[in-house]
């Protein structure tokens, strides 16, 4: 049978390690703290005491882990998933990294002899445990193809941007241009609130107006009503996406990268202000009367 090594298993990790459970994949997991693998392991998976354990004798690696550090550690460190990974195997990074991570990862498993898919996602943790992600692809079209049936169990759509690297370009963008818009929900919403106007109606100005987009209705309405139960996406994740954005705007770029900039501010006071919970709550912060 087909051996998957899962490594990461948060938010969306989790939900990801049961995906590859669900398609019939003997599955070994690994994460930081075991809590999480408890009902993972009652499902079948085996549990690992290491990347590295997880990894030996999987035919494909896949993370999903918080950023750059956590994925160097996790396939490279003493113990990470590299060390007993052989020639051939699939090493299918997830996680949301720096572009430079990326490549710089990329180099170092490829000269070892894996065959490395650059595969960020977009969607939530929910479209994580139901295999309905978007997976942004970097790499060699030859290895993608090779790839697909450990990116199928999780993803409704495989976008491929070209290679390695490109998917993570693309990640960037997206959660940059996100991490602006919703910086600026914060503030329009926190303008109304302070002026006085009904928020109700706001919120249906918003939801129905020219402003909208999935992402200004979602949070909009969370913001409103101060409602950021079940957090899915954290502070300090977005200003790690923001942050990652504008160091690679700025080695692209002659101009600097102003609104993503001022962005990656509102989310240092955010992460600052509350790192773990939902990235939405900026807005206690932002609507602070004079
Ligand atoms: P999360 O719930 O905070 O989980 C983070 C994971 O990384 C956990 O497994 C954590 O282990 C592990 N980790 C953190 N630091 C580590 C270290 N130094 N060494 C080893 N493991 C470490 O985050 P998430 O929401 O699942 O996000 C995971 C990745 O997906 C991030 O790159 C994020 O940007 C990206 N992403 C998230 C979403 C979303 O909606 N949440 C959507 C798309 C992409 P512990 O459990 O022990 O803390």
């Amino acid at each position: 049978m087909t051996k998957v090594a899962f490594i990461g298993l948060g938010r969306m990790g989790h939900g990801m390690a049961g995906r590859y459970l669900d398609a019939g994949f003997t599955v070994s997991v690994w994460n930081r703290s075991k809590a999480k693998a408890e009902d993972l392991i009652a499902r079948g998976a085996r549990w690992a005491p290491s990347p590295a354990d997880a990894a030996d004798g999987a035919d494909a690696v896949v993370t999903m882990v918080a950023d750059d550090a956590a994925s160097r550690t996790v396939w490279l460190g003493k113990e990470g998933a590299a060390a007993t990974m052989k020639p051939g195997t699939f090493a299918i990074e997830c996680s949301t990294v720096s572009y430079q991570h990326a490549l710089d990862l990329s180099r170092e498993l490829r000269g070892r002899g894996f065959v490395y898919v650059d595969s960020p996602v977009t969607g939530l943790p929910d479209a994580a445990a139901s295999g309905k992600l978007t997976l942004l692809v970097g790499a060699d079209p030859a290895d993608l193809d090779k790839a697909r049936p450990y990116l199928v169990p999780l993803s409704s759509t495989i976008r491929h941007f070209g290679a390695v690297g490109t998917g993570t370009v693309y990640k960037l963008i997206n959660n940059l241009m996100g991490a602006i818009q919703i910086a600026g929900i914060a503030e329009g919403l926190a303008i109304a609130e302070q002026a006085g106007l009904d928020m109700k109606l706001v919120l249906e100005a918003v939801e129905t107006g020219v402003a909208a987009s999935p992402q200004v209705i979602r949070h909009s309405k969370r913001m409103v009503e101060r409602n950021f139960a079940g957090a899915t996406f954290t502070a300090a994740l977005r200003q790690k996406d923001a942050a990652y954005a504008v160091a690679l705007a700025e080695s692209l770029l002659s101009a600097p990268p102003i609104m993503g900039r001022a962005a990656m501010q509102s989310y240092d006071r955010a992460k600052a202000y509350a790192p773990d919970d939902d990235e939405g709550k900026m807005i206690e912060i932002v609507s602070r009367p004079k």
